[in-house]
């Protein structure tokens, strides 16, 4: 089951203390949270390595080395990094940071930052940094010369806030374990496994991941309807959807930064930013960015055997409505070889001015109250087999 490693960093040791205030020094703090996750880690049967295990002294190289030795290089190994922050003036600055690499996709780090405030501990944001001479670098070496791993490091709270020390001082275990929760969960979501916390049912569970609970059963070989809180369940990942409208925009999905959708358009991070006036490199889901400058994008297309036109205009994000319109189509049979012209997306989104993303215990008709439309408009404007929507999912509103 488990195709992930972990290895935590205890952030300084030895000679380098790190930050300190209120009588505690950071190397300490982190050494201290980071035995506990390392317990944690094990407990559930996850291959762990722990960088140092006590007062150690390590330079930045040693550090890299013990961490790419311990399971690899490979984006199968979570690198946690424990860190205390410190700000300039005491008793101001509060809350937890999570800062991941410039080449992984955020969602680990959003992960581990809302379980810390599950959990109750003020949180401030989760970013990426690189060098100010080259975007494309990370600011911090535990992101930038650790291969294809995927680190991030957990700011928990600043030591010099007396407030958000203590915080962190008393609460540190239920923080952990719940990080531990959402590494398991996040790394499990690509394996397809769902970890069952307080409060799941087979139905909840089901319900979440786009599946039936009879699907959910049988892919568990499941007798009884009782789960147990930590209980790993296989399942179907249904939520990927990919809407891409065309060759010049690209809507923002779950899980995106501007590094990994620059590579995937060949093009920079600069030039991006640039395209789409940005200012910082915060992407929000279902934004549309322009990806290529004024590009003529081939709006004609060959039909293949196999598709129909609500295959076609579900692969262009445009509603089959659409696409009969733009071929002068009177009904929905399409041949072969036969040339479509693909309607160009920019006006059509225009007027779908919402993109929504489903959330937990949304309905079509909910979704519809909420914007005053018609889950028959909802329907047809997403080309939507039938009413049934799953969390996560992107929705074009009317
Ligand atoms: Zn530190």
């Amino acid at each position: 089951m488990n195709n992930f490693y972990v290895v935590i960093d205890a952030g300084h040791g030895g000679n380098d203390p790190g930050t300190s205030a209120n009588g505690v020094l950071e190397k300490d703090l982190t050494l201290e949270i980071s035995r506990y996750m390392y317990d944690r880690f094990k407990e559930r049967g996850i291959p762990v390595s722990l960088v140092r295990s006590s007062d150690e002294t390590l330079t930045s190289d040693e550090r890299v080395r013990r961490i790419l030795n311990a399971f690899g290089n490979g984006s199968n190994v979570v690198v946690i990094s424990n860190h205390i922050n410190s700000s300039g003036t005491p008793n101001v600055a509060e809350g937890a940071e999570v800062i991941y690499a410039l080449r992984n996709e955020p969602t680990l780090a959003q992960n581990i930052l809302r379980a810390l405030k599950e959990q109750g501990q003020v949180v401030r944001r989760v970013y990426q940094r690189a060098l100010p001479n080259d975007p494309n670098k990370d600011y911090y070496f535990i992101h930038r010369e650790t291969a294809n791993t995927e680190p991030v490091i957990i700011e928990y709270g600043f030591i010099n806030n007396k407030q958000d020390l203590e915080r962190i001082q008393n609460n540190y275990k239920r923080y952990v374990n719940a990080i531990v929760d959402a590494v398991i969960e996040t790394r499990g979501s690509s394996s397809n496994v769902h970890i069952v916390r307080p409060g799941d049912t087979l139905w909840s569970v089901a319900k979440m991941h786009g599946l039936t609970v009879e699907q959910l059963k049988s892919l568990n070989n499941l007798n009884s309807d009782l789960l147990t809180v930590g209980q790993v369940l296989k399942i179907q990942d249904n939520t990927n959807n990919n809407i891409n409208i065309s060759d010049s925009t690209y809507v923002v999905k779950y899980g995106d930064t501007l590094w990994k959708i620059a590579n995937m358009f060949d093009t920079t991070v600069e030039e991006l930013m640039k395209l789409n006036d940005l200012s910082s490199n915060l992407l929000s889901i279902g934004q549309i960015l322009k990806v290529k400058e004024g590009s003529s994008f081939s709006n004609e297309y060959i039909v293949k055997a196999g598709d129909s036109l609500w295959k076609i205009a579900r692969d262009y994000g445009i509603s089959v409505e659409d696409l009969k319109m733009a071929n002068n189509l009177t009904s929905n049979v399409i041949f072969i070889g036969q040339v479509l012209t693909i309607p160009t997306s920019r006006s059509y989104y225009r007027e779908a001015s919402v993109i929504y993303k489903v959330k937990q215990g949304d309905t079509l008709f909910s979704i519809a109250k909420m914007y005053s439309t018609t889950v028959d408009k909802i329907i047809e404007l997403n080309n939507l087999d039938n009413d049934m929507i799953i969390v996560g999912q992107l929705l074009m509103i009317p």
